[in-house]
């Protein structure tokens, strides 16, 4: 069963064409990394999904509905987050209240703020923030923890929206490969201990190998292979336009 539905999406930026009629199907329970080079169109693709930007033509489907020309905040409230490729964050706030902002803004509670203050969601903030590995971190200010620490931030700020379906832009982006195996090996634990569905891009092939139930691979906007991680590793077409021929890793 496929939980998001992409039909002939098109997105041209003044004459250059940045996704050309790609149609994809991610299915529910899978994980599924969208790799290509920088500049192949991954975040693009990203926004035509989650109502960033509007496709010229084509249509997207979350979870049997159409939410072609939805505004974020909507699609975000039926259960599709993301999380962006640059850090996202409210920098000037504790890492708690970044993520009982989240919180708050998913039980639409606003007008709520201030009589019940700081009390709010606390002990789901301290879950997520648990979750994520900042349970020791609560009370830092968000734009002071290291690099890796503030993409676990984003990560437990995305989750608070309490998905079903979760985009991670290049979630591994700017980490050392230390940092990103750690970071892979959260994101997998929180997919199966959140039962979420998992739509993520990657520039190094290498990365997604032990993650990726499916591979697409995008490449001057159009997906010119989706299957296996090992299918697509196999694959002529691939080797030639991504991995230059050679069986490694490509940035
Ligand atoms: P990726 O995420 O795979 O690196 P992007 O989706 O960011 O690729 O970009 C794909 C192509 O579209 C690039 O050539 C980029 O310069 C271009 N592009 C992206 N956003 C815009 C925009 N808002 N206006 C014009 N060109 C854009
Ligand atoms: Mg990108």
């Amino acid at each position: 069963m496929a939980v998001l539905e992409i039909d002939t999406v098109h997105k041209n930026f003044g004459g250059f064409v940045a996704i050309n009629d790609v149609s994809f199907a991610l299915e529910e329970g899978e994980t599924h990394a969208i790799i290509g080079p920088n500049g192949a169109g991954k975040t693009t693709f990203f926004n035509l999904i989650t109502g960033h930007l509007q496709p010229d033509h084509g249509s997207v489907t979350f979870d049997g509905r159409a939410i072609t020309g939805m505004a974020p905040h909507r699609i975000v409230k039926l259960g599709l987050a993301r999380s962006f490729q640059r850090i996202n964050i409210y920098p000037r706030m504790s890492v708690f209240e970044n993520v009982q902002v989240a919180l708050i803004a998913r039980d639409a509670m606003h007008f709520k703020l201030f009589t019940l203050g700081a009390a709010l969601n606390r002990d789901e903030t301290s879950e997520l923030l648990a979750l994520v590995g900042l349970g020791d971190e609560a009370n830092e200010v968000a734009g002071e923890l290291a690099y890796g620490k503030q993409k676990q931030l984003e990560l437990a700020i995305a989750l608070a929206a309490n998905p079903k379906v979760l985009l991670l832009d290049e979630p591994t982006a700017g980490m050392s490969p230390q940092e990103t195996a750690e970071s892979i090996r959260l994101i997998e634990q929180i997919t199966v201990a959140r039962g979420l569905t998992l739509l993520f891009t990657e520039h190094d092939m290498g990365v997604v190998f032990g993650i990726a139930d499916r591979i697409s691979v995008l490449h001057h906007g159009v997906i010119i292979a989706s299957g296996k991680p090992d299918e697509v590793r196999n694959d002529e077409e691939v080797r030639r336009v991504y991995l230059g021929g050679s069986s490694h890793a490509a940035a």
